[in-house]
């Protein structure tokens, strides 16, 4: 089947205005970097250079952290709840207002379709900064404990998938609590991080409650490793997870860390067929594939195996895979040269392992980085690709004949991130949810964020919570001094 032809409906680049350099956001203003080597920032639609970008050094890491530091004491810990909810309320408003801006960005840096960044990013990163606002005068009551107070200084690392929105998950709880933070975006998606410092600026948030460093993996590691840091939060690779894990041990600094996945989407035969399917296509081809809780893994009846197996295919070949910015794209750019080279070395060892590897044959655009949505079928249990997450558009299928044996299945892996269950039984998603050592179980659904509800991991995917009341809890540190004591100086962690 051939998808519709559509006449190109391509968004306007005008409304964002990209400086041809960018600085460190630090103390409420851009600064110089001191002695690190700027690197290029470019679209992966197209391989064109957006902007060069600073790469800071420890000493910069330091300047920030103090910055942070002196904000934390003199102004952001002293102020009461409401008046730090105001701001993030603010906040919220001005990505609202300015969606356009920041999806449009979002897209030209990260290769996501515009209508992802536009229809998802971008409102769920302003109902962070909502959620937020109203918890900030409540967490009294939020039973996180006994008098909750800020911890500090908070370092902030986040990945390139979802570049603005993992701000907002990291921001927004942090500033609530009354904590300021030092984040880093990833190398290849600094832009939006750099324009929230406008937002910053036309909230009149006071300088230095948020500084944003930008640089690669040893900039994170100088936020990890430096002493002012009171907690980190990390979302990324388990292996770098691991590394942060190792780094703090022994220290006081307190950690979450949401890594890695390898979710089971769980079709069951008296499920709604074609429902399932969307469930799949958004389950693993939304953002590339590039989502730390994506389906990676189908697991499906076999009595209808070989029925979904030609629905889902049929349906793959009407996405629409190519310029992120026209807005009837479904699957965009692989966001750099290093992960289309990973998830091609992982396909070859697919095919190498014995699985059949499918694909639509869709044409491709000449420039960038591009993956088409990729099935493979006849996998088993040792396969790497049943086991290590690829973070792309590619799906393993694996069946099962009785619900023991799919939670067996599904719980075969060292992440536990995620899961899908698809039936019309009530009775059964209950008990599915209850067997599978999965932080987020979907039920007849997939992908479904709310700054409400809880997410994270258990096993390798990590530990801690972001969202909902659970993600304040490690915000904050409870017991001790009074709120009283606390504004007259006797603050938690280390006033460097
Ligand atoms: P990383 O884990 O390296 O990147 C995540 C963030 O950590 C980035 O900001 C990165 O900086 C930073 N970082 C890298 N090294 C260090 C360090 N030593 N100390 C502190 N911070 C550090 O992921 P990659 O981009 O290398 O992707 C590799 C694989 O990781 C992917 O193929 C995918 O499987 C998985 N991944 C999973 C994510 C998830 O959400 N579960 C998100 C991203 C990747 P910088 O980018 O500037 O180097």
């Amino acid at each position: 089947m051939t998808p519709f032809e559509y006449a190109p409906a391509p968004e306007s680049r005008a409304v964002v205005d990209i400086a041809s350099s960018y600085g460190l956001y630090i103390g409420g203003k851009f600064v110089e970097a001191t002695g690190g080597a700027p690197f290029k920032t470019v679209n992966p639609a197209t391989e064109e250079v957006l902007a060069e970008v600073s790469e800071a050094s420890a000493d910069d890491v330091d300047a920030a952290v103090n910055a942070a530091r002196t904000a934390y004491t003199r102004v952001w810990s002293r102020m009461s709840g409401a008046d730090r909810g105001k701001y993030l309320f603010r906040i919220a408003r001005i990505l609202q207002e300015r969606a356009r801006e920041f999806a449009v960005l979002e897209t030209l840096d990260n290769g996501k379709p515009i209508k992802e960044a536009r229809d998802v990013d971008l409102p769920l990163a302003a109902a962070h900064f909502f959620y937020h606002a109203g918890w900030a005068d409540k967490l009294d009551h939020a039973s996180l404990g006994p008098n909750p107070r800020p911890l500090g200084v908070v370092g902030q690392i986040v990945p390139w998938n979802f570049p603005l929105l993992m701000l907002a998950w990291k921001i927004a709880p942090a500033l609530a609590c009354g904590n300021t933070v030092v984040l880093k975006p990833a190398e290849t998606t600094p832009l939006t991080a750099l324009l929230f410092a406008s937002v910053c600026e036309q909230a009149e948030l006071p300088p230095g409650v948020v500084n944003i460093v930008t640089g690669a993996g040893a900039t994170g590691q100088a936020i990890v490793d430096h002493p002012g840091i009171d907690k980190l939060a990390f979302t990324g690779s388990t292996a770098v997870g691991k590394m942060i894990a190792r780094s703090i041990a022994g220290t006081r600094k307190k950690a979450t860390l949401e890594l890695g996945g390898k979710a089971a989407n769980i079709i069951f035969d008296d499920a709604p067929i074609d429902q399932a399917v969307e469930g799949i296509v958004n389950g693993i081809f939304f953002n590339q594939g590039h989502v730390c809780c994506a389906g990676s893994r189908i697991l499906v009846q076999e009595s209808i195996a070989d029925e979904l197996d030609s629905r889902l295919k049929r349906r793959l070949a009407t996405l629409r895979v190519g310029d992120p910015m026209d807005k009837n794209t479904d699957v965009g750019a692989i966001n750099s040269r290093k992960q289309l080279d990973r998830i091609e070395e992982m396909v070859a060892v697919g095919e190498a392992e014995g699985a059949q590897r499918w694909d639509s044959g869709c044409e491709l655009p000449t420039n960038g980085f591009w993956f088409r949505p990729t099935v493979f079928s006849g996998v088993s249990q040792t396969h790497r690709i049943a086991q290590e997450e690829i973070f792309g558009p590619v799906v393993s299928v694996l069946t099962f004949r009785t619900p023991a044996e799919a939670v067996a299945k599904a719980n075969n892996t060292p992440y536990g991130l995620s899961a899908g269950v698809w039936t019309e039984k009530g009775s059964r998603i209950l008990w599915m949810a209850d067997q599978l050592r999965a932080g987020v179980v979907w039920a007849n659904t997939f992908n479904k964020f709310d700054p409400t509800s809880p997410f994270g991991g258990y096993k390798e995917s990590g530990y801690g919570r972001e969202g909902g009341r659970h993600g304040l809890e490690a915000y904050v540190t409870t017991g001790g001094p009074t709120r009283a004591g606390q504004r007259s100086g006797a603050t938690e962690g280390s006033a460097k």
